[in-house]
């Protein structure tokens, strides 16, 4: 689905990852869940594309929700896979912290795990191979994709800045709908593993510049990451 000339989207409100589309190529940023191959290939073909004109895919962060496609992107078609260095282990391993689960409502949560199996969540596919990156790094991919270090989340969550989608990828250093509650707007995410340093890195969005803030999980938001960082914090 395009959002903006250089900014597509797949999956849905459930879970979602983007695409950079620029003339040298494409950036994929996170990959979903395994099922979300097919719908990247749509997306490709509606776009004239192949996954040839996949240069790099960066992750938000390591968690299973996030990585799906990635290793069959890697080993299929040789799409170097990027990751914060916090988060690498868990991108291979799916090893993290037990963090208590917070609110929940069963028809919401339901949803998710139903589409996370349909999406063939299981069993995970780990990333076996990655490039670790880093707070600051501005990577060589197609639009330019800037490192922002917002660790909460996973010690490892990233935002990705592009200023040529206009866009700022935020994972799930917040979300716009809660995937256990199904309240929509602006919030802390679920399953954070220290819910305090996620609120703290809410700072480093402000200043940037976006028309877009795009989560994992929720939907898109346009308008600006100030705004949308000071809704989460009112939200929490
Ligand atoms: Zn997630």
């Amino acid at each position: 689905m395009k959002l903006a000339p250089h900014l597509h989207r797949i999956g849905n409100d459930i879970v979602a990852a983007y695409l950079i589309v620029a003339d040298d190529g494409i950036t994929v940023i996170d990959a979903g869940l395994p099922g979300h191959a097919k719908d990247l290939e749509r997306e490709l073909a509606d776009l004239g594309r192949t996954p040839a004109d996949i240069r790099g895919l960066v992750l938000t962060h390591g968690d299973s929700d996030h990585i799906g496609f990635a290793e069959s992107l890697r080993r299929e078609h040789g799409v170097p896979v990027y990751v914060h260095a916090a988060d690498a282990h868990r991108a291979r391993t799916g090893e993290k912290p037990k963090v208590a689960t917070g609110p929940m409502r069963l028809g919401p949560t339901i949803g998710f795990f139903w589409y996370a199996l349909r999406k063939r969540a299981v069993p995970t596919r780990y990333v076996t191979e990655v490039t670790e990156v880093h707070d600051g790094d501005v990577l060589d991919l197609p639009g330019a994709p800037a490192i922002i270090g917002m660790p909460g989340h996973s010690p490892g969550s990233i935002a990705v800045h592009s200023p040529l989608a206009d866009a700022v990828f935020v994972g799930d250093a917040l979300t716009t709908r809660h995937v256990l509650t199904g309240r929509p707007g602006p919030q802390p995410a679920p399953f954070t593993d220290d819910p305090a340093a996620a609120s703290a890195s809410l700072d480093r969005l402000a200043g940037l510049r976006a028309s877009w803030v795009l989560p994992g999980h929720g939907a898109p938001w346009r308008g600006s990451p100030a705004d949308v960082a000071a809704a989460v914090r009112a939200a929490a």
